[in-house]
């Protein structure tokens, strides 16, 4: 009955759903969860306020070719993100900007401004660890103060660790812009879809020739024998891809994959704005990473409004866990690549996804992957 079985109904798994069903193909998409949308699903809470429970996301790209295919599914709300992190100087904006750097500093950024425009060019973007290994004392002030008041706590929250376990690599990338640019991203699509993520992704699936099975898990209703799959107790001839968590898939037969996860703590207020921005980083106190505020994600008008504070934590694989922030090392990467060889055995498997592929992805990123897979499967 279907040419491609689709496992999860995520930004991977929709996107390639639709473009298999344009070329002809008949899908089937089954998702665990009771509805589509994966982590970028929304809903509205029961305070009548549209909120994002898996976290919050803004939709940013330079891909044309992306933007052009959801905007068939989707109008779109232009939106700039901005974040703030609170400080000891109080609110300022990250990533560390000119902007930023006049408010912490005050009457002295005027001359660490003339100096960062001349070593680097005015627009520039400069890692702190090369401003920490400058030799001028200004300069080394800036690239400390990000460190301790931007990053380094921020990030211990954010991977439970140490500061002496936090990779130098990643440390040395921590940027500051040499610009009064308060912008979190770059790319020339930022926004949200205009109703929403969740009736994008409705629309993306309605086609006739697409059948959803939401509650329903890959090992639901397929199984892996002779190195293929059996969907229903029949063997399956078409192409699967797969968009889940591998390690889970194999049963954790070689141990797991290890994730961070996030707790969200939600809080309905009663008063029109709680914090005035939609996100604000908590980069020196405070056990949570931010607090989401959606109003001022989606800009929506509602007299009360929901925010959302956000604790990182180790992933255990228990009941109702969701497994967000891939741990990438080596060591990770070698206990993967076992999964995904297992993977390779089965007859038209196919893997993808940030799940599926242990890998962090932007939604503009993997939704360029799902279209190019399908283009690759079905020519
Ligand atoms: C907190 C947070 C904030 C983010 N914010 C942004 C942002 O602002 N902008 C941005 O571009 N990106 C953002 N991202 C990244 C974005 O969430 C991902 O790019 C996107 O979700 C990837 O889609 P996916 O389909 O690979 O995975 P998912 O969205 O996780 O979808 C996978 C789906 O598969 C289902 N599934 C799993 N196993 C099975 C199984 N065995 N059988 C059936 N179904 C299964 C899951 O239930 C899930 O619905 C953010 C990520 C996080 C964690």
């Amino acid at each position: 009955m279907y040419d491609v079985l689709v496992a999860g109904a995520g930004m991977a798994g929709c996107v390639a759903a639709r473009a298999a069903a344009e070329k002809g193909k008949r899908v089937l998409l089954v998702e665990k969860r009771p509805q589509i949308g994966g982590n970028c699903y929304d809903c509205y809470d029961s305070y009548g306020v549209l909120i994002h429970p898996y976290g919050p996301h803004i939709f940013h790209t330079d891909r044309e070719e992306v933007r052009e295919f959801l905007s068939r599914f989707t109008g779109w709300k232009d939106f700039r993100h901005k974040v703030v992190a609170r400080t000891g100087e109080g609110l300022i904006p990250v990533p560390f900007n000119l902007n930023t750097l006049h408010q912490v500093f005050g009457p002295e950024a005027e001359r660490m401004e003339r100096k960062l425009t001349e070593i680097f060019g005015e627009g520039s973007k400069v890692s702190i660890l090369t401003l920490m290994k400058q030799d001028d004392p200004d300069l080394q002030r800036i690239g400390e103060y990000v460190y301790q008041n931007i990053y380094l706590k921020y990030t211990m929250k954010q991977w439970g660790k140490k500061p002496e376990e936090l990779d130098p690599s990643v440390t040395s990338r921590v940027p500051v812009r040499i610009a009064r640019d308060d912008g979190y991203f770059t790319n020339r699509y930022q926004g949200l879809p205009a109703d929403g993520f969740t009736p994008m992704f409705q629309n993306m699936v309605q086609h006739p020739l697409i059948t959803v099975w939401v509650n329903t898990a890959m090992e639901d209703v397929a199984e892996v024998r002779e190195n293929r799959i059996w969907l229903q107790g029949e063997p399956f001839e078409g192409q699967v891809i797969f968009t889940g968590a591998l390690d889970e898939f194999f049963g954790c037969r070689y141990g797991r994959l290890p994730y961070r996860t996030l707790e969200f703590e939600f809080l309905h207020q009663d008063v029109p704005d709680y914090q005035g921005h939609s996100v604000v980083n908590y980069t020196v106190s405070e056990k949570f990473t931010r607090i989401t505020e959606f109003k001022h994600l989606t800009g929506q008008e509602c007299p009360g409004t929901t925010i959302c504070r956000e604790y990182p934590k180790d992933y255990k694989g228990t009941e109702g866990e969701i497994p967000y922030y891939v741990i990438e090392n080596e060591e990770n990467r070698r206990l993967y690549s076992r999964y995904l060889q297992e993977a390779q055995k089965i007859q038209g498997v196919h893997v993808l996804g940030r799940l599926a592929e242990y890998k962090y992805y932007d939604m503009d990123a993997i939704a360029e992957r799902a279209l190019q897979l399908i283009r690759q499967l079905i020519s």
